[in-house]
């Protein structure tokens, strides 16, 4: 932008100076058009902009912050809650007894906060407290995370992002139990924690959990009941993707289950017996996923009623035979949208669960291929860049694939749609206006 301000004066550096100023900041030079009536128009070498004071037809509601019914007014009254416990402990270390009527009576206390607890869902995800080996991962761990930024904007879930170990021992795959631990007691007022591993991508934007389906249960995993009870193969879950109710039975489930990586004492014991029950498992040391599926085989009894396996839809899909599939599935979809007035209707972002919901009827009666929820990059490795069993190309190329498709849903809402150029580079088209033709 520099050189606008050194070449040579005239007519197009004015014009352009002006125009930089309106795009990126408040001008910082005497405006002579502050005072004129609006709209009013400018004239620059370019262009004419009709210039809007942008006050004078809205009503802005100011939150009174006074006001401690609102949505927004989260007041903490001084009523004890085990907050006030000095027992207490956010770590595995530290167990937690009838958090259930605990955590009732944090609620009672913040009715704003109890309204809607059961459709409450807390997302975290999260990597290494390091920069990549790979010269790419850090970009693909930002597009990654911005994915699940975008996800939880739309349906308005909270996100964290964990990017340190919140036990020092729990490393790699088992650091994310320490930091779902410490979320339940953080976030009271969230009934699920929606654990996604940063190799994930949401790849349909619209869809939500259908929670109504796992109220008798408290850990939902994407599985195959017969690779687990049957087959006894350690990919009979994937433990990279989960939802689990903050309740008692979850802190206990978890306390067990982080027991057997390293911060437990027999940590290299359980390497020995996973890799004895689970014959297909080559890794030597003990991983979440191997203990996960040794806990349902093992302690069915004490867990496994309140574990629901779900294969209906992919929680979990594997990334190799989903990235293809994704340039059908948009066309498909632009075909519908575009005969049916409803669909193709512009909207804010922010009622967008509405279309969401219009969109997967229209979808199922049309019998058009199922967007993945997620497509998981199992064995992908975007930051170290370490994948022996996979091409770059494969990896690197389906991650982009995946990415693009989800970003492509979310412009959307933006105006505009992904454009794919092939030279690697990727524009935003303007989207074109609905068709006025369009069915209702
Ligand atoms: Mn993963």
């Amino acid at each position: 932008m520099s050189k606008f301000f050194v070449s040579g004066g005239g007519t197009a550096t004015v014009g352009l100076l002006m125009l930089w100023a309106l795009w990126f900041s408040t001008p910082r030079f005497p405006v002579p058009w502050e005072n004129a009536r609006v709209p009013e128009e400018i004239s620059t070498a370019f262009i004419t902009i009709p210039i809007s004071n942008c006050s004078s037809n809205t009503t802005i509601i100011h939150h009174d912050p006074t006001n401690t019914t609102g949505y927004f007014s989260y007041d903490d009254p001084d009523n004890a809650t085990f907050y006030d416990d000095p027992d207490l402990g956010y770590t595995l270390e530290s167990p937690i007894n009838d958090w259930d009527q605990k955590r009732q009576v944090w609620l009672n206390h913040h009715p704003s906060l109890a309204a809607g607890v059961g459709d409450r869902i807390f997302v975290l995800t999260g990597s290494q407290p390091w920069a990549c080996k790979n010269p790419i991962g850090d970009h693909f761990l930002l597009r990654l995370f911005k994915n699940k930024v975008d996800y939880c904007r739309i349906h308005g879930y909270d996100l964290y992002y964990s990017d340190a170990f919140m036990q020092p021992k729990m490393t790699t795959f088992w650091a994310k139990l320490p930091v779902v631990r410490a979320t339940m007691v953080a976030h009271p007022e969230a009934e699920w924690i929606w654990w996604v591993d940063s190799d994930a991508v949401i790849t349909d934007i619209d869809f939500k959990f259908p929670l109504e389906k796992y109220k008798e249960h408290n850990l939902v995993v994407d599985g195959w009941p017969n690779l687990i009870y049957e087959n006894r193969s350690w990919i009979g879950l994937n433990a990279g993707v989960f939802l689990i109710r903050n309740c008692q039975w979850s802190l206990d489930f978890i306390r067990v289950w982080a027991n057997m990586g390293p911060m437990g004492p027999d940590y290299k014991k359980w390497g020995q017996i996973l890799k004895q029950t689970l014959k297909d498992k080559s890794y030597p040391d003990s991983d979440d996923q191997s203990a996960l599926i040794y806990l349902l085989l093992e302690q069915k009894e004490s867990w496994a009623n309140r574990i629901y396996i779900e294969n209906k839809y992919a929680l979990s899909g594997f990334w190799g035979g989903l990235v293809d599939s994704f340039e059908n599935i948009t066309k498909g979809i632009e075909e519908i949208e575009k005969g049916d007035k409803r669909l193709s209707r512009r909207h804010a972002e922010k009622v967008r669960e509405r279309y969401g919901r219009l969109k997967e009827e229209v979808y199922v009666k049309a019998g058009i291929t199922r967007r993945p929820f997620v497509t998981h990059f199992t064995g992908c490795q975007p930051c170290s860049g370490e994948h022996p069993s996979y091409s770059d190309e494969a990896c690197w190329g389906g991650m982009k694939k995946a990415l693009d498709f989800a970003d492509d849903q979310v412009v959307r809402g933006f105006g505009f749609r992904r454009i794919d150029d092939r030279n690697g580079s990727e524009i935003l088209q303007p989207l074109p206006p609905p068709p006025a033709n369009a069915s209702a």
